[in-house]
């Protein structure tokens, strides 16, 4: 079978990273900003930066509904940090409302929620289909996940330090969500785990 082609949602955010470590995961990467490029790519990744201003400027590039669309019909999907915000179905109260998500897990997530003043901080996670050491992550202004409802499961929970405990890594069907940034510590395996998520979809 010939690579998937996978796209990173390149409206803001930490974008070429995310390319780096799909092409090193044996996927053809693509930057997506229009619509027709949307509907080229086999799976999307939504990078960190601000889930705000990634919302407004999808809105402004007349994305947003084609992203939703092509989320809701299938397409397999992973959201790191303000992309995991832009999955989740709700969003605490307790941070900044965001106006509109693309919505698709079934969670709520609390923005920045490790704490304003600790704006990163590393720990270990473990996570579900994972094989090997924990995953060393790296958190900056990090969601975490709230609360998770029927339709998603938890997949990777924090094992040290302060947070330990928290869940920070879900699915729900298609669609993968990290508070963490796997793009930024050369450890290829959770975007190795998307890479085989986009190829059992591609076969199916
Ligand atoms: N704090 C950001 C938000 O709420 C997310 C930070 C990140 O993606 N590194 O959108």
């Amino acid at each position: 079978m010939s690579s998937p082609r996978i796209g990173v949602l390149a409206l803001q955010g930490d974008v070429r990273e995310h390319l780096r470590a799909l092409s090193a995961a044996g996927a053809v990467a693509v930057p997506v900003r229009r619509a027709a490029e949307l509907e080229s790519v086999d799976g999307l990744v939504l990078p960190g930066g601000e889930s705000t201003t990634i919302v407004k400027l999808a809105r402004t590039f007349d994305l947003l509904e084609s992203l939703r669309a092509r989320i809701k019909d299938g397409m397999p999907t992973y959201g790191s940090c303000a992309g995991m915000i832009l999955l989740a179905d709700r969003i605490d109260a307790g941070g900044s409302p965001l106006e509109e998500t693309f919505g698709g897990i079934d969670i709520s997530v609390r923005r920045n929620a490790f704490g304003r003043q600790v704006d990163s901080f590393e720990a270990d996670v473990a996570v579900d289909g994972i094989d090997g050491e924990p995953v060393h992550a790296v958190f900056i202004r990090a969601p975490w996940v709230e609360e998770v409802g029927p339709g998603a499961t938890p997949l990777g929970r924090v094992t040290t330090g302060d947070a330990a405990g928290r869940i920070v890594a879900v699915r729900q069907q298609h669609l993968l969500a990290t508070s963490f940034h796997p793009e930024l510590t050369g450890d290829g395996r959770i975007h190795g785990y998307f890479v085989d998520m986009v190829k059992g979809a591609r076969s199916t």
